[in-house]
C-alpha cells in the first residue's frame, strides 16, 4: 500500500457506546478491513483512530454507525482527519487516566439471538444454561455494586471463570469479550428449586422441570427473575390463579402474563406495530393492550379490566420456562404480598412467599438492586406511554436541554416514586421504588439514592423537592446536610418534565390531571391548567373546587366524592348509589362536606372520575389505586356519541371548569335508567373537551402551540386520545411524557429540571 493512498481519521462517538460491546465491535470491524489504530472509553463517549488504506477507512466509517452492536445507542459521530503516522495493528487501549466513563452501567437486557441459539443448540456447551449471556444482553444494572463496572463489583464476584470462559472474556474477537456475568454450567450459577420452607427439592438440570411439572399441576411457584422475583401460576386455571389471588391478598388488581412468543401474545390481546416493536425490543415491558373476548385466560386474571398486561420471555431460564410449559400463559405477578415491595433477597423470599407460593425456583446469583418490570402502553396508534419505568430502561440516562450548572437530585413524589440524579446535560432517574410509606420503600428510596451517587458519580449540590411537607421524599430532602434545597410544585414538576424530556424550551400550556399534588396556596391540586415553561409556570386554571369527606378515606370510598360533588351541584342521589351505601354513614358525610371539618378542599380531576364511577353505581370502594376510574373507562360504551354541559368561566382571569351541570345530567341519566356505559362515555367525551376548549383558549391567549397533557388521570387511553385529536384538529402540539411515566414516576426527573433552569436563570 503506498502511503499517498494512506488515510487516518479520529472518530468521536457519543450516546450509549460504554458497556454495550462497542469497543469489541470497533475492533473486528477494523481488523475485517485490515485497519491499524486504537479504541477507548472516555468520558464522552468512545474515541477512535484507524488507519489504512482510503477504500477501507472509508468503508469502515459507512459501517461502523448502521452495524453498531444492539444495545448501542449512537447519539453523534463525528470524523476528524489526521496524519498517518504508519501505525500497524488495533488495539483496545485502557481508558485515559482520571478520567471516569459517564455510562458506567447499562441496563437489563433480554437475551439476543445468537445467545436464543446457543440456548436451544444440543450441541452448544451451555445448551439448555439459564444464566447464558454475552455482551450483548443480560444483566447489568439488578448484579452491579458499584463501579467500575467490572465483575468483581458485581454479584457476579463469587463465581470464578472456567479456562474456557475465562479464554472468551479476553478475547476481543468474542462475543462475550468484558461480559462481565459471563458464566456456563461448569462455572457459574445454577437453580434450585425449594419447598415453602427453603428447603431443596432438586437442584440443577433437575430443578426446571420439576418446577414446569408443578406449574401444569396448578400450583403457584415463586420464580427469581433479574430484578426480582415473580409469583407464577398457569393462566387458564381458574383455581390456581384464584388461590393465588387469595394468598396474596389482591382481591382485583389485574396480574400480568408471559407468553412465549409474540404469537402467543397475540392469541391474548390486540397487538399494532408499536406495540410488537415495543413488546420484542430488548426492554421487555409489561405491554398492556386491548384484550381480545376470545382470549384463553381466566376471568380473574384481570377482572373489569378491558385491557391485558403481557410480557415476553426476558432472561433466558424465561426461554426454557415458557418453552417447556408449552403454548399456554402463565401469570408472572411480582413476588410480594400486597403493596409490599417485590422481594428479591433469597432469605426474604423464602420468609415473605413461602406462605404463598407452592414451590420456589431459585439460584444464586445475587439480585444487588430491586428492578419492578416496567409497564407500557401504546397510545394514539404510536405513542409509548410509561404506567412504570424500571427493569430495561434504567439506569440509561435522559439530556437535561440546557444542562445543569451544579449536580442536582430530585427526590421525586410520594406515590410511585422514583429519583432522578443530573449532572451537565444527562439525568439519570432511578428505578420505581414505589410508595414511601413504610421503612422498606424509604430504605431502597435512600439506599437507591446513595448507590446512584456512586454510579455516575454525582454529588448533588442542589436538591430538588415537592413542596409538600409530609412527604418523606421531602422530608429527607430537608435532612440533607450543605445543599441547596429547591421546591417544585408537584403539577409544574409533570409540566417540566414533559417538556424537557422533549427538549422544549419554550412556553406552553399544560393539562396536569392527577390524584393530588401540594398547591402553591396549601391546598390539595389535581385538575390544573397551567401556563409556563421548565423554569416556572402560573396556574392559569383548574377544575372547581370540592370537598373531600374525611380526606384520605375519600380515596378509597369514591361515594364519599360523589357525596361532595352532588351536594355541590344540588343533585338528587340516584337510588343505584343509595342502595350500595348505608344511609347513616352518607348522612355523617353529608354532615362532613357541610361542615368542612377532616375535608379539605380539592381540585383533583382524579377525585371527579371517582365520583362519576360511583354515582353510576360502578364502584363505591377501591381496592386498589385508581380502580374506579379504569373501571369507569372500561365500562365506556364505544357507540355513544353524546355529550353533557359543563361550565368553562374566566374568575378573576382564571380558568375554572365548573362540572355541576354534568353531574346534574348525569344524576339525571342514571336516575332515568340510562346505562352506565352511556354516563361513562358521555362523561369522558366532556372531559375531553372541555380540555381542549380550555387549553386552546389559553393557547391563544399565551400565543404558544404547545400543549402538554400529563398526570396520572391521562393514562385513561380514552380521554388522552381523544383529547390528543382535538387538539389535532385546533392545529395545536399535543406533548405527552413518552420516555418516563406519565403518573407520579416521572415527577423526580421534572424536578430536576426545574431546579436546573432556576439555576441557569439566577
Ligand atoms: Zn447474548
Ligand atoms: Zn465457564
Ligand atoms: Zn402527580
Amino acid at each position: 500500500m503506498s502511503v499517498a493512498t494512506r488515510r487516518r481519521a479520529r472518530v468521536r462517538v457519543e450516546g450509549t457506546v460504554q458497556g454495550v460491546g462497542f469497543r469489541p465491535y470497533v475492533h473486528r470491524l477494523a481488523g475485517e478491513l485490515g485497519l491499524a489504530g486504537y479504541v477507548l472509553n472516555d468520558s464522552r463517549g468512545v474515541l477512535l483512530e484507524i488507519e489504512g488504506s482510503s477504500d477501507a477507512v472509508a468503508s469502515f466509517l459507512a459501517r461502523v454507525g448502521p452495524d453498531a452492536p444492539p444495545l448501542a445507542v449512537l447519539d453523534s459521530l463525528t470524523v476528524v482527519e489526521r496524519e498517518p503516522t504508519g501505525d500497524d495493528g488495533f488495539e483496545i487501549r485502557p481508558s485515559p487516566h482520571g478520567e471516569r466513563a459517564d455510562v458506567p452501567v447499562a441496563p437489563d437486557s433480554a437475551t439476543c439471538d445468537d445467545c436464543l441459539l446457543e440456548l436451544l443448540d444440543p450441541s452448544d456447551r451451555r445448551y439448555r444454561y439459564p444464566f447464558i449471556n454475552c455482551t450483548n444482553c443480560g444483566p447489568r444494572f439488578t448484579i452491579v455494586r458499584g463501579v467500575p463496572y467490572d465483575r468483581p463489583l458485581t454479584t457476579m464476584a463469587g463465581f470464578e471463570m472456567c479456562d474456557e470462559c475465562r479464554a472468551e472474556y479476553e478475547d476481543p474477537s468474542d462475543r462475550r469479550f468484558h461480559a462481565q456475568p459471563n458464566a456456563c454450567p461448569r462455572c457459574g450459577p445454577s437453580l434450585s428449586l425449594l419447598d415453602s420452607e427453603g428447603r431443596a427439592v432438586a437442584r440443577s438440570e433437575a430443578a426446571l422441570p420439576a418446577a414446569v411439572d408443578a406449574l401444569r399441576g396448578g400450583a403457584v411457584v415463586a420464580i427469581k427473575g433479574l430484578g426480582g422475583y415473580h409469583l407464577a401460576c398457569r393462566a387458564d386455571d381458574d383455581a390456581a390463579v384464584g388461590a393465588l389471588r387469595a394468598r396474596k391478598h389482591r382481591e382485583d388488581k389485574p396480574f400480568a402474563l408471559m407468553v412465549g412468543s409474540l404469537g402467543d401474545a397475540e392469541r391474548l390481546v390486540h397487538l399494532g406495530d408499536a406495540e410488537r416493536a415495543l413488546l420484542s425490543g430488548p426492554q421487555r415491558p409489561i405491554v398492556l393492550a386491548p384484550r381480545l373476548a376470545e382470549a384463553p385466560v381466566a376471568q380473574s386474571v384481570a377482572p373489569g379490566a378491558v385491557e391485558l398486561g403481557v410480557m415476553l420471555p426476558y432472561s433466558p431460564l424465561h426461554h426454557l420456562l415458557l418453552g417447556d410449559f408449552g403454548a399456554g400463559a402463565l401469570v408472572m405477578t411480582s413476588g410480594n404480598v400486597s403493596d409490599e415491595p417485590i422481594a428479591y433477597r433469597d432469605e426474604d423470599a423464602v420468609q415473605r412467599l413461602g406462605a404463598i407460593a407452592d414451590l420456589l425456583l431459585v439460584h444464586d446469583r445475587a439480585i444487588e438492586t430491586r428492578t419492578d418490570d416496567s409497564v407500557a402502553r401504546v397510545v394514539a396508534s404510536r405513542r409509548p406511554l410509561f404506567v412504570r419505568r424500571s427493569r430495561g430502561y434504567v439506569p440509561a440516562a435522559l439530556t437535561l436541554p440546557g444542562g445543569t450548572l451544579r449536580p442536582v437530585l430530585g427526590c421525586g413524589a410520594e406515590l410511585k416514586n422514583t429519583f432522578c440524579l443530573a449532572r451537565g446535560s444527562r439525568a439519570w432517574v432511578g428505578h420505581h421504588i414505589g410508595d414511601l410509606e413504610n421503612y422498606e420503600t424509604l430504605e431502597s428510596f435512600t439506599e437507591g439514592i446513595a448507590h446512584f451517587e456512586r454510579l455516575f458519580a454525582v454529588a448533588p449540590e442542589v436538591v430538588a423537592h415537592d413542596l409538600h411537607p409530609e412527604y418523606l421524599s421531602t422530608k429527607y430532602a430537608l435532612e440533607r446536610d450543605g445543599v441547596e434545597l429547591i421546591g417544585v410544585q408537584h403539577h409544574h414538576a409533570h409540566l417540566a418534565a414533559c417538556l424537557a424530556e422533549h427538549g422544549e424550551l419554550g412556553t406552553a400550556v399544560g393539562a396536569i390531571f392527577d390524584g393530588s399534588g401540594y398547591g402553591t396556596d396549601s391546598t390539595v391540586w389535581g385538575g390544573e391548567l397551567l401556563v409556563g415553561d421548565v423554569g416556572d409556570f402560573r396556574r392559569a386554571g383548574h377544575l372547581a373546587a370540592v370537598r373531600l369527606p374525611g380526606g384520605e378515606r375519600a380515596i378509597r370510598e369514591p361515594w364519599r366524592v360523589a357525596c361532595a360533588w352532588l351536594m355541590a351541584a344540588g343533585a338528587t342521589p340516584p337510588r343505584v348509589l343509595r342502595e350500595l351505601v348505608p344511609e347513616r354513614r352518607w348522612a355523617q358525610v353529608a354532615g362532613l362536606v357541610q361542615s368542612g371539618v377532616a375535608s379539605p378542599l380539592t381540585t383533583s380531576m382524579g377525585r371527579l372520575f371517582d365520583a362519576v364511577s360511583a354515582l353510576c353505581g360502578l364502584r363505591t370502594v377501591v381496592n386498589y389505586e385508581g380502580q374506579a376510574a379504569i373501571e369507569l373507562e372500561a365500562a365506556c360504551d364505544p357507540h355513544e356519541r353524546g355529550r353533557y354541559p359543563i361550565g368553562l368561566d374566566s374568575v378573576d382571569g382564571v380558568l375554572v371548569i365548573d362540572p355541576r351541570e354534568l353531574i346534574r345530567e348525569a344524576c339525571a341519566d342514571v336516575a332515568a335508567g340510562v346505562g352506565a356505559g352511556v354516563v361513562a362515555s358521555r362523561f369522558h367525551a366532556t372531559i375531553a373537551a372541555v380540555t381542549v376548549d380550555s387549553c386552546s383558549a389559553l393557547a391563544e391567549a399565551t400565543g404558544t402551540d404547545t400543549v402538554v397533557l400529563s398526570g396520572g388521570v391521562f393514562l385513561n387511553r380514552r380521554l388522552l386520545e381523544s383529547a390528543c385529536a382535538g387538539l389535532d384538529a385546533r392545529g395545536l402540539r399535543a406533548l405527552t411524557p413518552e420516555r418516563l411515566p406519565i403518573g407520579d414516576g416521572g415527577v423526580s426527573y421534572g424536578q430536576a429540571a426545574v431546579a436546573a433552569r432556576r439555576m441557569a436563570a439566577a
